[in-house]
């Protein structure tokens, strides 16, 4: 059963805590191009991070869902898509840790993540960002430590982070080399940024991290040599799930506003809301949104249950999370008229809104995973 959560409170108290601190922020983020530190760091302080973390770790104890609750809050009251773009980051930086960190890894990194430092995932290079295993960065073995090198692109947090998951291979090992480290962005050896000059989510500092005989210890590497591919699979779940959520609860406000503005505005003697076509449009917008929300709450539920559908579910949350925003976004502009055209929101929010078909794995990859995930469950079904 989906544990929809029933904790309107905490998404209650995030939604207010993001409309006093990153929303009239966002303006002066976008136009300079950072990421809003100071709101990032009183959301950490609010204990943000800490919900889904077991109290072990130092977190409050709570699931997913409780982060989910607070993410919505977020991304409604906030309504900065950048700003979320890189919660989500970090959100699935500190689950990788969770499932695939020792001991040690938790108890050094998760503080640091918890307390406000910027986390990012580092897989994509000039090779490609959809086939991950054409990555080239790489370490070598110097004692009881890696010494890597690479060239990371298009990373979310990427000019702003202080740590990041880095994909890299160790060729020692042979064929399954592909092996995630877990680096000190402030460590010798790492250049970050700057800032790629993006058509949208521009609060979301996107960019390059060079690594030049960076020295890992060997206890960060992260689940393993070799299990990088694996992890990276099975972690990057919660995040495409996560741009469901967040895509309905961004565009809640959104879709109010522009019935609004439908109620208000006149043509033909009555107000555009009077207009089939124009309800067709706001219609079409809802059903998106509440198709996104619950399959990707539903895609939660799998994926908190280990179910076999899981992965399939979170891409069909990404898929839909994608193409919702777009619709979301665009039906803002038409229903606007050349208001929506001008330079302000509704420009602002499709441009944002295009970037979520590329970042967290393209529409058609999120297609090939779904049919790769049907064809696995139909075949273990005739065996
Ligand atoms: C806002 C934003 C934030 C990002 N943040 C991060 C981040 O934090 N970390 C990170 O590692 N990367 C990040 N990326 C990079 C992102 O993951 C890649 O851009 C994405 O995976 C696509 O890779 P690519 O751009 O190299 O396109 P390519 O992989 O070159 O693909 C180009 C086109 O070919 C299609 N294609 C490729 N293979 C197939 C196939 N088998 N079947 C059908 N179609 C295919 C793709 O769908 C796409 O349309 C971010 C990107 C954006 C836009």
């Amino acid at each position: 059963m989906i544990n929809h959560f029933a904790d309107s409170e905490l998404r209650d108290h995030y939604k207010k805590l993001a409309a006093e601190s990153v929303a009239p922020r966002a303006a002066q983020c976008t136009k300079r191009g950072l990421l809003d530190k100071n709101s990032w760091q009183e959301l950490s302080d609010a204990g943000i991070w800490r919900l889904a973390v077991p109290s072990e770790w130092g977190g409050q104890g709570g699931t997913w869902w409780d982060f989910a609750a607070a993410f919505e809050g977020v991304a409604g009251g906030g309504r900065d898509l950048g700003f979320c773009l890189s919660m989500l980051a970090q959100a699935g930086l500190i689950r990788s840790l969770l499932i695939y960190g020792t001991e040690e890894q938790k108890a050094y990194w998760l503080p640091r993540l918890l307390g406000g430092e910027v986390g990012a995932t580092a897989l994509t290079e000039t090779t490609g960002g959809s086939d991950v295993t054409r990555i080239k960065a790489a370490a070598v073995q110097d004692g009881d430590h890696y010494i890597l090198s690479g060239h990371k692109d298009h990373i979310t947090n990427g000019p702003v982070a202080d740590v990041a998951l880095v994909l890299g291979r160790v060729p020692a090992v042979g064929a399954h080399d592909i092996t995630l480290f877990m680096v000190d962005l402030h460590a010798e050896g790492v250049r970050r940024g700057p800032a790629e000059d993006m058509m949208g989510n521009r609060t979301s500092p996107t960019g390059p991290i060079a690594l030049d005989g960076v020295r890992v210890d060997a206890k960060n590497i992260v689940g393993g040599i070799g299990s990088g591919i694996d992890a990276v699979y099975n972690t990057i779940s919660l995040d495409r799930l996560l741009y469901g959520i967040l895509a309905a609860a961004y565009l809640d406000p959104l879709l109010d506003e522009v019935l609004e503005y439908a109620k208000q505005r006149h043509a033909f003697k009555v107000p555009i809301a009077d207009h089939q076509y124009v309800q067709g449009r706001i219609t079409d917008t809802k059903f998106a949104i509440e198709a996104t929300r619950w399959v990707s709450y539903g895609a939660l539920d799998a994926l908190m249950h280990g179910s076999p559908q899981a992965s399939l579910m979170c891409s069909v949350a990404k898929y839909h999370a994608g193409e919702t925003l777009k619709l979301g976004a665009e039906t803002g502009l038409r229903v606007y008229g050349h208001l929506g055209y001008m330079e302000g929101p509704c420009a602002q929010a499709l441009r944002d809104a295009l970037g979520t078909v590329i970042a967290g794995g393209t529409a058609e990859m999120q297609r090939k995973n779904v049919f790769n995930q049907m064809r696995r469950l139909s075949d273990e079904v005739a065996a």
